[in-house]
């Protein structure tokens, strides 16, 4: 704008808008053109250094050799000809006949003519994650970047605390020591959760965060099922913004029936509900008194039956019209 408007120095403001108070915080500085121009060189000579090096990471792969057992070498042409074709697999082998192998080993072979930017390796079980590092460190397909996710519970270093600055200290300033984290983090071969846990601590960032940004800069990340299936899934929404091109290995996808239950099905608890009810604002009594009514009204109705549970052929009517109101109602009132 200095250059396009010839001018010799420029104030530029940030302004927070207080929703609620309907209040502006003005925080205004002024820069000189030299200044700024000294800055936007150094931002884009950052963005191409770290642009050439990914490119370079990207020429570098390439692939070795594996030697099959019987029906693995079977296995592993299917899932080669399903990647290049672009078509979903449904595959069953008996156990020992090396699976992880046989299917990393077809889809890392299929990456460079197929453009993958990322192989997701998801599993139901913390085991499974394991055998999958371990036969990518078999395949010693180095430089592959391969990162495994845990959950937040199993990686968080301060368990009593909130993921905002003004409450965990590696949550606080975590951007600013970030693109070190990062670097010394890529400069791993393999990026598993003890590997995460050690570069986070030397650069005082939080593990989990960290494993989440290292996924956008990984070839291979292996984790559970969620990251890609659940309603708010982090690998499902990084793939469809960045338009990356995946392949989507789901190990004993038998579990994912049961898992996918629990993900899509929501569930609700009388008392928990009961005890909102007692804490919430006076004027969401009335829409909630509606719901608790006709649960009730089913409960009893469902109690009669003497089942100890019930199947209900449609879904409620009286219950999900009560709920949808009581649901809009609050989602206006925390919007306001
Ligand atoms: S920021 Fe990380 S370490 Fe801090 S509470 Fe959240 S998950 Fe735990």
């Amino acid at each position: 704008m200095c250059r396009k408007l010839g001018l010799d120095a420029i104030e530029i403001a940030l302004v927070y808008f207080d929703v609620v108070g309907q209040t502006e915080s003005v925080l205004v500085e002024t820069h000189t053109a030299s200044a700024l121009a000294v800055h936007f060189e150094d931002q884009c000579e950052r963005f191409i250094a770290w642009a050439r090096q990914e490119l370079e990471h990207r020429a570098a792969i390439a692939f070795p050799h594996a030697d099959f057992r019987p029906g693995q070498c079977a296995l592993a042409e299917a899932v080669y000809r399903s990647a290049v074709s672009g078509r979903c697999l449904a595959t069953q082998a008996p156990t020992g006949i090396g699976k992880t192998l046989g299917t990393l080993f077809p889809l890392l072979k299929a990456w460079p003519g197929q453009r993958l930017d990322k192989i997701f390796f998801l599993t139901a079980k913390s085991a499974g994650r394991q055998l999958a590092l371990d036969a990518l460190t078999a395949l010693a397909a180095r430089p592959l970047r391969v990162v495994e996710l845990v959950a937040r519970d199993k990686a968080c270093e301060y368990p009593d605390r909130a993921c905002h600055g003004e409450s965990c200290p590696l949550a606080r300033g975590f951007y600013d020591r970030l693109p070190a984290a990062r670097a010394a983090a890529l400069g791993r071969p393999q990026l598993d959760r003890a590997s995460i846990a050690e570069v986070a601590r030397t650069h005082e960032v939080c593990p989990y965060y960290l494993s989440q940004e290292l996924s956008r800069w990984s070839d291979v990340i292996v984790g559970d099922y969620n990251y890609y299936f659940d309603s708010s899934a982090m690998l499902f929404a990084l793939a469809e913004a960045n338009r990356w091109r995946v392949a989507v290995l789901v190990d004993e996808a038998h579990n994912l029936v049961e898992r996918a239950r629990g993900m899509y099905s929501a569930t609700l608890d009388q008392a928990g509900f009961n005890a909102m009810r007692r804490g919430a604002p006076a004027s969401l009594g009335k829409t909630l008194g509606r719901v608790a009514r006709s649960w009730n009204e089913m409960a009893r109705n469902q109690h009669e039956t003497g089942a100890e549970y019930m199947a209900y052929a449609e879904p409620p009517a009286r219950f999900l019209t009560a709920l949808g109101q009581a649901v809009s109602q609050m989602t206006e009132m925390l919007g306001e």
